[in-house]
């Protein structure tokens, strides 16, 4: 579980580390917003993640780390790990404040000086997203956006649900209004983050599925170049939705989908809603009728029960749905799933299948960028000369292109090569 920011030497300026999905990168930028509004200072929010219990490790490392190293900041903690173990992170004599995750949404809470340490809610009585404006994620020319919260399935695997709630959706026209306020800043591509997005508009009046919703806001922003979704549930793909992804060309051709596991006994005993063969005709579907789709999936090694033989299912629907990006996670139990009282696999059986399907991965991912050397393709152009194919590809490129100036365009690029996960690319025209 990476961090995707540790904070600079302190300064008064708060600062935010986060650890997990892109929902939670969305809401540490609003966090952020509410901090400086509020004007607090000297202070860092560490928004954690519980997906597993190295993404917590983590989290409590970081915690004592900031703290050893400025012990007079204000480390505020919050996010999913916060939400379920709001005692533990109290107890900490490094944390000053416990935030839960929907309190984490209230500028108040913000407040230089807050009457209780510890602020958090039962998840499971939310009703509403609290859906805020992010100012702008600082020199993006691309943004997450949340579009939905929470999650109504319970995956015997996860514990998402207990930390982010249940499903609640954000109404169309908030959804429009944050989109405009960033392309008006120049961002040039939005993706739809959340926790189950496909579970989009069952709660809300008329129950507007993601595809309708899609349709709507690409109607309503027509200043929005790129759209991307992020993980989606291939059998929850409302046929609205699966119009937009074959035919629609500001939607990206991209997918990461949430497969998780390639075995049907162990896709029943995950309680997942698809099965072996629906993922792969999924696949086939797309691929049918936008051939340069590029798919990418979350797979866990090493599920309880999991003999060798289901463990062969999960590496070969790597070709079998033709994946070109694998987000492998090792099976960690968490306290209170169904799954963590299930006959576990062996630690050492687990890391091995782990390792195998990363090389699996690596492999298909290599024959990937090596098969688009002089392809053409269009790059949103980022900073130090780097940005991002259509298919999410990252590029470099030559040195002799002096890119910078066409920061937050989209260039046609043709591809000179490959340097380790990079394309290498060079401007046409
Ligand atoms: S769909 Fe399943 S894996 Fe995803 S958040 Fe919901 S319970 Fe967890």
């Amino acid at each position: 579980m990476a961090f995707s920011s540790f904070p600079r030497p302190l300064d008064l300026d708060p600062q935010v580390v986060t650890f997990g999905c892109r929902l939670n990168s969305y809401e540490s930028e609003v966090m952020l917003d509410h901090a400086r509004a509020q004007g607090l200072q000297n202070a860092v929010i560490v928004n954690t993640c519980a997906v597993t219990a190295e993404a917590e490790r983590q989290a409590r490392q970081t915690i004592r780390r900031l703290k050893r190293e400025n012990p007079s900041a204000t480390i505020i903690v919050t996010g999913c790990s916060a939400q379920m173990n709001a005692q533990f992170y109290a107890e900490m004599p490094e944390v000053d404040r416990v935030l839960g995750n929907h309190e984490k949404m209230m500028s108040k809470n913000f407040a230089p000086v807050l009457s209780d340490r510890v602020h958090v809610t039962d998840i499971m009585t939310i009703k509403e997203t609290s859906n805020h404006l992010v100012s702008g994620f600082e020199n993006h020319v691309r943004a997450f956006i949340q579009i939905q919260n929470g999650c109504d399935h319970r995956c015997t695997f996860c514990a998402i649900p207990f930390g982010r709630g249940n499903n609640r959706s954000v109404p169309i026209g908030e959804i429009a209004a944050q989109i405009r306020a960033l392309t008006d800043q120049g961002c040039r591509e939005i993706v739809f983050t959340g926790v189950d997005i496909t579970g989009y508009g069952a709660d809300l009046p008329g129950k507007p599925t993601l595809g309708q919703m899609t349709r709507r806001i690409l109607s309503l922003t027509p200043d929005l170049p790129r759209l991307r979704l992020s993980s989606i549930d291939p059998v929850e793909v409302d046929e609205e939705l699966m119009t937009l992804i074959v035919r629609e060309p500001r939607l990206m051709p991209h997918l990461h989908l949430s497969l998780q596991a390639g075995d049907n006994m162990i896709l029943k005993r995950m309680k997942r809603r698809h099965s072996r063969e629906q993922a792969i005709d999924f696949c086939a579907r797309v691929s049918k009728a936008r051939p340069e789709t590029v798919f990418g999936a979350d797979l866990i090694a090493g599920f309880p029960t999991e003999t060798d033989e289901m463990f062969e299912n999960t590496l070969n629907i790597v070709e079998a749905c033709s994946l070109t990006y694998l987000h492998v996670f090792p099976y960690s139990p968490r306290q209170g799933t169904p799954a963590a009282r299930m006959p576990q696999v062996e630690k050492t059986v687990i890391k091995e299948r782990a390792q195998r399907l990363r090389m699996v991965g690596e492999q298909r991912l290599s024959a990937y960028l090596h098969n688009s050397i002089g392809q053409n393709r269009s790059v949103l152009v980022e900073r130090k000369a780097k940005g991002h194919t259509e298919h999410f590809t990252p590029v470099k490129f030559s040195a002799s292109d002096q890119i910078d100036r066409f920061q937050g365009h989209i260039v046609p690029v043709t591809v000179l090569g490959v340097e380790g996960k990079n394309l290498v690319v060079t401007r046409n025209g």
